[in-house]
């Protein structure tokens, strides 16, 4: 009976804890600082969109290959899950960004003639007279768009029914992960999986030094968008960026953003607020009614940090003071739409590491 600590409760987390509670023969505690319930700077889940836009690079990525015929039957077939179908469009503009991250980019979705063109049934093209001026290329295809609101209590719910414990704990070094699990401590601990997302940069035992926030900011509005977009760069700035979803089951329309890398502010700033509200209404004016910003209903401000890792996310694993950490962190800004592909790996992984021999 392999007994097992996950470190984190967001989108990773909760996806390896659910997808590792599938075998009965797994004793499973989560521990977290933060829970679905609370928003945070720490705690980048609530804050996403989310939709699944990629942002693989290269067709050999399985991330999010795997991850898409998931999100989408829990659409078409699960509506408690909190996700449904929306079309998305997807204009390149202007605007080169750094954002490399291993083999995921931003711009990864801007490609002209893209790897995911299959992984989409209704993958087109956009032709230039569907395009505005300042726009070089473009697709669209339906997509899903997640209200994480609901998708994350759906995800403890289906561990809970698996047997998972949760616990709300912090560590201050990833060997504190055993004293937490539910099996007691005269039961050792095989495996800790770390999905601390940004917070691993100054977790004890791990600081991984390369992890480093991309903060997001948002306006939740209650207006409906028709549709999604996500345009890359705009004119405002070169940290800024254009994208519009409208959240399932009255989840509101998330207004974004920005894409400001090394920015830890929690605060959002009223400036780019009101050029994140100009730039939607401009792009999409069905949304207000044709009102403009004025026509806006606004429910909140937010400010998101997305756990970007200098050379991509850390899916691997270690053994530190004797115990086997599992790593699943850095997903910057694609933690759901390569979500369940990353935990698939998580259990490949705990399953390699249980069929080694003892040292
Ligand atoms: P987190 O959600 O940050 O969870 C980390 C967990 O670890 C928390 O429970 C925290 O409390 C816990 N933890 C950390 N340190 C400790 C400690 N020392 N002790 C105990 N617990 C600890 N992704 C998409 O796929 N699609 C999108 O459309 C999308 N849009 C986004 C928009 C914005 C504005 C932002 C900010 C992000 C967006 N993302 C999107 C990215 C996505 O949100 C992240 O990749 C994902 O949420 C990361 O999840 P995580 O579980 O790895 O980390």
């Amino acid at each position: 009976m392999p007994n097992i600590v996950v470190v984190g409760a967001g989108v990773s987390g909760l996806t390896s804890a659910y997808l590792l509670s599938k075998n009965g023969a797994n004793t499973i505690t989560v521990v977290a600082k933060h829970m679905p319930g609370d928003y945070d700077i720490e705690y980048a889940s609530p804050w996403a969109g989310a939709n699944v836009l990629p942002m693989a690079t290269k067709a050999s990525s399985r991330w999010e290959r795997q991850t898409w015929p998931e999100l989408k039957r829990l659409a078409e077939e699960v509506p408690e899950a909190g996700i449904h179908k929306m079309i998305a469009g997807v204009p390149a503009g202007e605007g080169p960004r750094e954002a490399t991250q291993g083999e995921y980019a931003f711009d990864g979705l801007f490609k002209e003639n893209p790897w995911y063109k299959t992984l989409f049934e209704d993958f087109r093209e956009l032709s230039k007279d569907e395009l505005s001026r300042d726009v070089a290329s473009g697709a669209e295809f339906t997509s899903v768009c997640i209200n994480t609101m609901l998708y994350l209590p759906w995800l403890v719910g289906k561990c809970r029914a698996n047997g998972v414990v949760f616990k709300r704990g912090v560590l201050k070094h990833i060997s504190e992960a055993a004293a937490w699990s539910h099996a007691g401590g005269s039961k050792k601990v095989d495996f800790v999986i770390n999905t601390t997302g940004l917070m691993a940069s100054r977790l004890g035992g791990v600081a991984d030094q390369d992890v480093v926030p991309v903060r997001g900011q948002i306006v939740v509005v209650r207006n409906e968008a028709p549709y999604m977009v996500t345009k890359s760069g705009t004119d405002d700035a070169e940290d800024e960026v254009f994208y519009i979803m409208t959240r399932a089951a009255g989840g509101g329309t998330i207004l974004g953003g920005t894409y400001q890398k090394g920015q830890w502010e929690s605060q959002p700033d009223p400036n780019i607020a009101m050029r994140i509200m100009k730039r939607a209404v401009e792009m999409v004016p069905e949304l207000a009614d044709g009102k403009g910003v004025q026509g806006l209903d606004i429910v909140r401000h937010g400010v998101g940090l997305r756990p970007y890792r200098n050379g991509g996310v850390r899916l691997e694993k270690e053994r530190i003071e004797g115990t086997w950490v599992v790593h699943n962190y850095g997903h910057a800004g694609w933690g759901y739409q390569g979500s369940y592909g990353c935990a698939e790996r998580v259990v490949e992984l705990v399953d390699e590491a249980s069929n080694q021999p003892k040292l």
